[in-house]
């Protein structure tokens, strides 16, 4: 391949939701047009989209898809000029060359060179072969399309009956949208309680509210196979059962896309993501990645871990368009810190779980506390819980978990804050929150279980 001589920079960016595009966006921040190229290649037909918008676009929450896009590529090039090749897929990346390949929507085969080169390809939904899969009326919902494609199914075929495979927060943020839509929800998963992120004396409460409102949680169960007739889905088959559904919508988790980045031959991490350091610089020389398809790492166990979400993605793509853009910045890491509703319970968790602080050595004690989000005498107090897991030899915090009513569930940014600075649950016990009675008890529920954590924990020694 020929390189122009008097040609500017250029950056490529491969894949153009969140985290590159935040990436392309930050680098044209800090660069102008004369001073580098920006090219990105997107193989699906939208650009910096809200993934996490789908359920309620599903559900009717959000009317328009198109409010689900934050900028689309006539607006990339109008006002970051930014080139953005939406139905191309990047299909090769040559290291050693600088260079990628790429298939556009008629089939044509372009090679295109790169001087840094931002690799953002999101991850990849876990399909299990299961007769039946591409029946019609069976969805994943990871892209924008499979969202609007689903609500037009359900306003055309208007089916009765669902099943939503996988009751991670995808999967109950599914059943909450189809419920909403009068559509009858079983909820399969072969875990042991909903919310395999929570410990499963938290999950049990997700479980009890979801029975409440209706859903049939079918759990410890796997998924063998979908019945269909005539090529379109009618039920879905289990070890112990068979359940009607007009519509089936798949939940079961995600894993880094890394499989162009692992061909072209950077380096993956354990987990499976592309492995970066904290200024998001993948293996190879000019080679930054970021989002759902790099691993990062856990600031409470230390390790490296790949947890698929739109902040990390965005903040990450940041991080690397600074220093793309020959600024310079850093990614401090995650605590896994999440939040969903279904039906108007909030569940939250932040930082590491029971079995994930085993896993990482910690010895450490809990404590769970039933308390209320309002002061108990205020119209519309409804329950809360919160769980904390503290070291045991320190008293520092290590993670917690929400479940409950409005509002319940953004205190866990206190949590997360908490854990971000390292705190001992002591202190945490005497944070100054706000407080008047429409918000919370005198004592927040927070700052009782992080009390009752510290009181069972012994004091943190200096040294
Ligand atoms: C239904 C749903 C709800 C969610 N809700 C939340 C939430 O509430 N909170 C939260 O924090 N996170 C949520 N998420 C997760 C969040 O959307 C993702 O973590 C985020 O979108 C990751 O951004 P990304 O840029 O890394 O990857 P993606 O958004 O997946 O973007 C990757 C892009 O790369 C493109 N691509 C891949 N390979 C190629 C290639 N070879 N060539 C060209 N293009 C390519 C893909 O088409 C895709 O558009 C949700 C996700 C889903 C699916």
């Amino acid at each position: 391949m020929e390189r122009r001589v008097n040609a500017r920079p250029r950056l490529v960016v491969v894949g153009g939701d969140a985290a590159g595009m935040s990436a392309a966006s930050q680098a044209r921040r800090a660069r102008g047009g004369e001073d580098l190229e920006i090219l990105a290649f997107e193989r699906g037909r939208h650009t910096s989209y809200s993934a996490c918008g789908i359920p309620y676009l599903v559900g009717g929450t959000v009317a328009n898809p198109d409010d689900l896009v934050a900028r689309d590529p006539a607006t990339f090039a109008r006002d970051f000029d930014i080139e953005v090749r939406t139905g191309t897929e990047v299909t090769a990346v040559d290291l050693e060359r600088r260079c990628v390949t790429a298939r556009g929507p008629d089939g044509t085969v372009a090679t295109e060179r790169y001087d840094q080169l931002m690799i953002a390809t999101g991850a990849v939904p876990l399909r299990p072969e299961l007769p039946g899969a591409d029946a019609e009326g069976v969805f994943g919902v990871q892209t924008l399309d499979d969202g609007i494609a689903l609500r037009a199914f359900l306003d055309d075929a208007r089916p009765e009956t669902a099943v939503v495979v996988g009751a991670g927060y995808i999967g109950l943020e599914m059943a909450e949208a189809l419920v909403q839509r009068g559509v009858r929800v079983d909820l399969v998963d072969a875990g042991p309680e909903p919310m395999g992120t929570l410990d499963p004396d938290m999950g049990a409460e997700v479980r009890e509210a979801l029975v409440g409102m209706g859903v049939r949680v079918r759990l410890g169960e796997r998924v063998t196979g979908l019945r269909t007739e005539g090529g379109r889905v009618r039920g879905v088959a289990t070890d112990r059962g068979e359940y009607p559904a007009g519509v089936v919508v798949l939940g079961m988790g995600v894993r880094p896309n890394s499989d162009l980045a692992r061909a072209a031959g950077l380096r993956i991490g354990p987990t499976g993501g592309i492995a970066v350091d904290a200024r998001m610089r993948a293996s190879a020389p000019g080679v930054y990645a970021a989002g759902d398809c790099v691993e990062t790492f856990h600031r409470v166990s230390r390790e490296p871990v790949a947890i698929a979400l739109g902040t990390h993605a965005n903040k990450q793509g940041r991080v690397a368009g600074t220093n793309i853009g020959g600024g310079y910045a850093r990614f401090g890491g995650v605590l896994g810190t999440a939040i969903t509703k279904v039906c108007g319970l909030e569940v939250a968790r932040t930082g590491l779980n029971e079995a994930e602080a085993e896993r990482a050595g910690f010895a450490f004690t809990t404590s769970v506390l039933r308390s209320t989000t309002r002061a108990g005498y205020y119209p519309g107090a409804k329950w809360m819980t919160v769980k904390l897991l503290a070291e045991r030899r320190t008293g520092r915090l290590l993670g917690g978990q929400i479940v409950g009513w409005e509002n319940a569930g953004k205190r866990i940014d206190v949590l997360a804050t908490a854990l971000w600075n390292g705190m001992a649950v002591e202190d945490v016990a005497g944070m100054d929150l706000g407080y008047a009675p429409p918000f919370s008890p005198v004592w927040d529920p927070v700052l009782i279980a992080a009390r009752k954590l510290a009181e069972a924990a012994p004091e943190p020694r200096a040294g």
